[in-house]
């Protein structure tokens, strides 16, 4: 059986992975357009801030999983023939396919002279040691957008000795991932690391002599300098290649539980596709790590043959470091419903909150919070588990205490 993976992201390698565990005589053939050793694309701005910093995966999956890999992108698809069009002009045939290609950032023209030199996005390891270069020139570094990249590359520039400038279009950073108080808690930290957050900025342009980037003028007429900006705004789905494929798509390429799409053979998985949002039950584009990785696992079971089930993802369910702050999301994290039951607490240097819909937790929300695995909260959401007595220890954070309470062998009875 050939398989043909398009894309070497962790959606990707997690699918060749599943293939491979369950058949060990599969031909498995990987389009990678980056033609690196796989990396960790969450650490990307570790290569902003340090020279020598190393986000490469360990024990090499292509040689783990033996894949072929293909330095191709892919750029149409033939469904009847069974053959992906690749850059190169020649077609690779294949019995089960993925696409697993992942997303592109989009550097907006309606941002008057943003587009030109010394403008970065931040995607792939090539566009980190770009960044890296031109931190090296620069003494002043602005970064558009606030979301989880923005914030990451501001904090890697600061590091590396920038005067850093991130803004934000909406009245706080990391709207949508976070509360009204997570996000001051956040922005905080970044102002006592110097770096100037300027939010509710919906028009400035950049400025320019010549073809050199000189400065971004905010609306009020405030001007600040920039040697460098990198614009972290936002991304879409890479499904261009397969438009006029006859796979279904809306934002992203839409799938069954089985993460097949509505042509037979053809997977998808990862930021690429378009699924439903556990907690919500709305249909959305992830953009996350874990939940491309599960995908991925999914689509390589039933690529080999299994028939796996995936009934959706946590939309939101980060867990990360800013400024070696812990912080974690899971699901809904500020409800507008009423129906809602919300326990907070909050001091200067912790907050903590969880979010109930009658007996079962719907949402937490941990910043400087190290006291439990927070995996245990993610299952507890995603599999909509009715607490009971267990209640009042998850909102206590001591739900660790409890025997029964462990990650992988959960068990509430
Ligand atoms: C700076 C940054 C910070 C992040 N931080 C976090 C975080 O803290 N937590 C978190 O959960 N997530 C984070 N993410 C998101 C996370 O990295 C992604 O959700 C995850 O990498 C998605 O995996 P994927 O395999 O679906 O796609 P990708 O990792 O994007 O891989 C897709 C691959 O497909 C290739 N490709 C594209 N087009 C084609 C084509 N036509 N043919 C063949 N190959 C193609 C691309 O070159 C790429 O290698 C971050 C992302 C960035 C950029």
């Amino acid at each position: 059986m050939r398989h043909v993976i398009m894309g070497g992201g962790i959606a990707g390698i997690s699918a060749a992975g599943a293939i491979r565990s369950s058949d060990a005589a599969a031909e498995i053939i990987m389009l990678s357009p980056e033609s690196v050793k796989p990396y960790y694309r969450p650490m990307l701005a570790s290569i902003i801030e340090k020279d020598d910093a190393d986000i490469t995966l360990s024990d090499d999956p292509r040689e783990k999983y033996r894949i072929r890999t293909l330095p191709e992108k892919a750029v149409g698809l033939d469904v009847r023939s069974k053959e992906a069009m690749l850059s190169s002009g020649r077609r690779q045939a294949y019995d089960k396919l993925l696409i697993a290609t992942g997303r592109t950032p989009v550097i907006p023209e309606t941002i008057a002279g943003l587009r030109g030199p010394d403008v970065y996005a931040l995607r792939t390891l090539e566009d980190a040691r770009a960044i890296q270069a031109a931190a090296k020139r620069a003494k002043n570094a602005v970064v558009l957008g606030g979301g989880i990249a923005g914030i990451k590359a501001a904090v890697a520039l600061t590091r590396r000795g920038l005067a850093v400038t991130l803004i934000e279009k909406h009245s706080r950073i990391l709207s949508g991932k976070l509360d009204q108080q997570g996000s001051a808690f956040i922005a905080g930290l970044l102002k006592r690391a110097n770096i100037d957050v300027v939010t509710n900025q919906q028009e400035y342009e950049v400025l320019r002599t010549a073809a050199t980037l000189q400065s971004i003028r905010l609306a009020p007429g405030r001007i600040i300098n920039a040697d460098v900006i990198i614009a972290a705004l936002e991304s879409k789905p890479n499904i261009d290649a397969f438009k006029t494929s006859g796979i279904s798509m809306h934002k992203g390429i839409l799938v069954r539980e089985t993460l097949e799409t509505n042509v037979p053979d053809v997977y998808a998985a990862g930021d690429v596709v378009e699924y439903r949002d556990i907690v919500s039950n709305s249909m959305v584009v992830s953009a996350l790590w874990e939940n491309a990785k599960e995908m991925g696992r999914v689509a390589g079971m039933n690529m080999a043959g299994s028939q796996a089930r995936y009934d959706g993802f946590l939309a939101n369910r980060y867990s990360t470091d800013i400024l070696d702050v812990p912080i974690t999301a899971l699901g809904l994290v500020d409800p507008e419903d009423s129906n809602c039951e919300v326990f907070a607490d909050s001091r200067a240097n912790f907050y903590r909150k969880t979010v109930f819909k009658n007996d079962v937790m719907v949402g937490a929300l941990f910043i400087n919070n190290t006291t439990e695995d927070t995996g245990v909260y993610a299952y507890l959401i995603r599999n909509r588990i009715p607490l009971g007595k267990l209640k009042a220890m998850a909102v206590r954070g001591t739900l660790g205490e409890n025997k029964y309470v462990k990650p992988g062998t959960f068990s509430v009875s």
